[in-house]
């Protein structure tokens, strides 16, 4: 299936990018709590348009937006 023009522009957005209007919260945040005391966090979203799927992550070590194909 291919993504919509929004989602490929998120799978590039930074860390400080906001959800495009169509991605949907998918489950609560998880939180991380590593030797970092703020700790991380993780968030699902879903695309209302074309289904696919991301995680933002507040960790410096990963990807801000990961999208996940298929
Ligand atoms: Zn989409």
């Amino acid at each position: 299936m291919k993504i919509c023009t929004l989602c490929e522009e998120q799978s590039k957005k930074s860390r400080t990018g906001k959800p495009h209007e169509h991605l949907t919260e998918v489950d609560a945040p998880r939180i991380f709590k590593g030797k970092n005391p703020q700790g991380f966090e993780e968030q699902d979203y879903q695309c209302l348009e074309c289904a696919a799927k991301f995680t933002r992550s507040t960790s410096k070590n990963d990807l801000a937006w990961t999208l996940w194909q298929g």
